[in-house]
């Protein structure tokens, strides 16, 4: 049996998996700006699926936003910004009194996928996160990339691409940029736009609900969410032109998208006709958790 854990920016999810599958599953939320708080959460969460499945400790894998800096081992690069710059890995060990393996989130989507979901037994594959931030995730030759510096698929801090006048600079972005994908494609950036249009309704799926009863701010705001995903992913397959591209995290769920994008991303790819599929996670919500319970053993 191992354990996998999904910290999320909104909900931390918590897997027990063995031979034959998930045997117990448990989700909390995050506690928001307060990494003492997160870490407790993490550690209480282990020991209730311990407790749910005998009270052994069991050896867990961690999947984390942003990455780790290989050179000083602190997180870097997370939405949840508390995290950046913590020895998070020592400190989960220090808590749980036991070696954790971590890594990225879209990493341990992109490992749950391969295994037995959307990318299994194909050679490359382009995985992403829409969620309260936005990740990614490479698989080449059939192996998930980390990169010469730990920043592959690193692709939610890119710029949006063939940007229109009213969409430069674009929102200020945590991360000390403008106009990164992440505040156009993120749940919370989703939001803020229909706001700003003029649509009440803070969730995509309130905003697609609204959307089916006819609601025009509704429907202009999913359309132009569509349109800038397609725009993003387009210039990844003209970058990596994968196998198949894989979407998880809460913008998952709105189904429109899996016609919607690949409707225009053709427009941009540079090739006369685009055959590369666009589907959810297999395993939807609980794909990071199971990935990261497989750490240590596939990635
Ligand atoms: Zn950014």
């Amino acid at each position: 049996m191992r354990i996998g854990i999904d910290l999320g920016g909104t909900k931390i999810e918590g897997v027990v998996l063995d031979e034959r599958g998930v045997i117990a599953r448990q989700r909390v939320a995050t506690p928001q700006g307060d990494y003492a708080a997160t870490l407790a959460a993490v550690g209480n969460l282990v020991n209730t699926l311990e407790a749910q499945v005998g009270g052994h400790a069991l050896p867990v894998g961690l999947g984390h936003p942003g990455s780790i800096d290989p050179h000083s081992g602190v997180v870097r690069n997370a939405n949840s910004v508390c995290l950046n710059g913590r020895a998070l890995q020592q400190d989960v060990e220090a808590r749980l009194g036991r070696p954790v393996a971590l890594a990225n989130d879209a990493n341990c989507l992109a490992l749950s996928e391969l295994h037995d979901g959307a990318a299994r037994g194909l050679q490359s594959a382009f995985l992403v996160i829409l969620g309260t931030g936005v990740g990614g995730a490479v698989v080449a030759n059939g192996q998930l990339q980390h990169g010469f510096n730990g920043l592959g698929g690193e692709w939610g801090h890119n710029p949006l691409p063939w940007v229109s006048r009213d969409e430069w600079p674009g929102a200020p972005c945590w991360c000390g940029q403008h106009g990164c994908l992440e505040t156009w494609l993120s749940g919370p950036a989703l939001a803020r736009l229909h706001a700003n249009a003029g649509g009440v309704g803070d969730t995509a799926q309130a905003i697609v609900a609204q959307a089916e009863q006819g609601d025009a701010i509704a429907r202009a705001s999913l359309e132009a969410y569509s349109h800038r995903l397609a725009r993003a992913l387009a210039a990844v397959i003209n970058l990596l032109d994968p196998q198949i591209i894989v979407l998880a995290g809460g913008l998952s769920q709105v189904r429109r998208l899996y016609h919607d994008v690949p409707a225009h991303w053709s427009r941009w790819v540079f090739a006369d006709q685009v055959q590369t599929p666009l589907v959810p996670a297999v395993h939807g919500d609980a794909s990071g958790a199971l990935g990261a319970a497989r750490l240590g053993i596939e990635s």
